[in-house]
């Protein structure tokens, strides 16, 4: 560490501020911790209601000429921010790593290039967004979409860079600018976007970064006049408070927030596959906002299909995430482990059973964890883990299956295992969820709508939706006979 630039995995990021094309220091400091070893990962500006002012003033100031910028002018610079991500793919992968302790090989070969896919995306999306026509007795309607003005975008650590860039890459490209505030547990790779951006010629004030705590300095972003959008994906106590503070100005809001996903396996599905989609749930710690995290099982093959989960189980490796054999990397935060320990604790005591782990290990890691014999109305089964942990229960029929699935008060997603198109269909159209995978799980295609139901979230983001939110939606009606009505 030297100034303001600390060194993480050999990659030089600039721990202030990035504010209307300069970087801005704090009084204050946070301290940065890397869940692999707790090593000290640096001192982050701890910015205040007057660095959010600041940043809203220069997100303001650039809106007019950004957004009066040709489409086609708008995507040529996107591209060029996503030729700096892949550029500098190998040193976000490893500041994403020591950050966030999420796999080096997932950042490597997934998460990195699908941050430069989300900019391509909607560069490519926004040229081909057409504007709708139609006619009401001779009138033409001329649907189209003018940017909003600056959006506050605030994200998790979970997938810092991706969750940051599914946001920023849409509202630039529908004409806005931004101000990002990423979480204070992973604040680096947003820095070295700022970076990115810059070297790529995004003009000042278009994209500015803002560090600090929950908050002291998020409560000063929300309740902006100023702000036209803001989107926040986290969590459900920290949406309803933004919600609250947002209120006064009706400023639009977009929540994406937790879920308490099921995963349904009848007994007509391929066991081994729903097996291996069972285990897939524990990917990234199990911190994962769609993680299946409630097994439910048909009652005649859930010996059968336990027997298969837990050989896969055992098969796990959990350790350094920089490792390439690596499964299951270390969770974020020791607060985090508390909690995550605090529920399995309580579910145990309640007559919970650990079928596989149930332990916390040495540093930050949580033994992959399978509960039996919760009841429906535990807070095992009802609240989000956000770690390693899965439940197990059993159905008897469709009916009882589809009744456990809604019955939480998430509605992010499901996943079915079933070798029955009809019953897919069937069981799908009667499920609360915003996404429902059929055999498969984390498919995700930009295109496709995104959100959650009821406590999993507010709209939805995703190719058309994500512009429709981004946008203020504009129908001009003009009369038949020419333009000045008289033709
Ligand atoms: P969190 O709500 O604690 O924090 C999220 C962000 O909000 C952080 O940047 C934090 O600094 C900020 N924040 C906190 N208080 C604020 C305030 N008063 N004003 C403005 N900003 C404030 O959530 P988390 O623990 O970082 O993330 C985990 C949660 O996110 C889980 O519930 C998970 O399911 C959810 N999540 C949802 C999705 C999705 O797409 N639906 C994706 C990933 C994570």
């Amino acid at each position: 560490m030297s100034g303001h630039l600390t060194t993480v995995a050999g990659v030089a990021v600039d721990t202030r501020h990035w504010i209307g094309g300069q970087r801005v220091a704090s009084a204050a400091a946070f301290t940065d911790h890397s869940p692999i070893d707790g090593s000290v990962l640096g001192e982050i500006a701890r910015g205040t209601a007057a660095e959010a002012d600041a940043a809203v003033a220069a997100a303001t100031a650039a809106f007019p000429a950004w957004a009066a910028t040709p489409r086609a002018e708008r995507a040529r610079l996107l591209h060029a921010i996503a030729d700096g991500v892949e550029r500098r793919l190998e040193d976000l992968a490893a500041v994403e790593t020591a950050d966030n302790g999420a796999l080096l090989r997932s950042h490597r070969r997934g998460v990195m290039p699908r941050v430069a896919h989300n900019f391509r995306f909607f560069a490519d999306w926004l040229l081909t967004l057409d504007h709708e026509d139609f006619d009401t007795r001779g009138h033409t309607n001329h649907v189209s979409r003018d940017p909003a003005g600056p959006c506050v975008l605030i994200t998790p650590w979970n997938a810092p860079l991706m969750l940051a860039t599914w946001k920023i890459a849409p509202a630039l490209a529908a004409g806005n600018t931004v101000v990002l505030k990423p979480a204070e547990w992973t604040p680096l790779t947003a820095s070295l976007l700022a970076d990115i951006a810059a070297e790529a010629g995004l003009p000042a004030g278009v994209l500015n970064v803002v560090q600090g705590l929950g908050s002291e300095i998020g409560d000063a972003l929300t309740s902006h006049p100023d702000v036209r959008r803001i989107s926040f994906t986290g969590s459900v106590p920290t949406a309803k408070h933004i919600a609250a503070s947002a209120a006064p100005q009706l400023t639009p809001l977009s929540l994406e927030l937790g879920g308490k996903s099921p995963l349904l396996v009848f007994a007509d599905a391929d066991l081994d596959l729903a097996a291996t989609l069972a285990v897939e749930q524990y990917d990234n710690a199990g911190q994962v906002c769609l993680a299946a995290t409630r097994l439910l099982v048909e009652e005649s093959v859930a010996e059968e299909f336990t027997r298969r989960f837990v050989e896969k189980a055992a098969q796990l490796t959990q350790g350094d995430p920089r490792e390439e054999a690596t499964d299951l990397g270390p969770n974020i935060h020791p607060r985090q482990l508390e909690k995550i320990d605090g529920f399995v604790r309580r579910a145990i005591a309640a007559g919970a059973r650990a079928v596989v782990g149930g332990t916390r290990l040495e540093g930050q890691y949580y033994a992959p964890t399978l509960l039996t014999d919760v009841a429906q109305d535990s807070e095992i089964v009802q609240e989000e883990v956000f770690g390693p942990v899965l439940t197990l229960q059993t159905f008897r029929d469709e009916a009882g299956a589809v009744q456990l699935a809604n019955d939480t008060r998430f509605g992010l997603a499901a996943t079915l295992a079933t070798g029955s198109r009809e019953r897919a269909e069937r069981v799908t159209g009667q499920l609360v969820a915003g996404t429902v995978w059929v055999n498969c799980f984390f498919v995700r295609d930009l295109r496709a709508p995104f959100g959650g139901s009821r406590h999993s979230g507010v709209g939805r983001e995703g190719g058309t939706w994500s512009f429709d939110f981004y946008c203020d939606v504009k129908n001009t009606v003009s009369a038949p006979k020419g333009w000045n009505g008289h033709g």
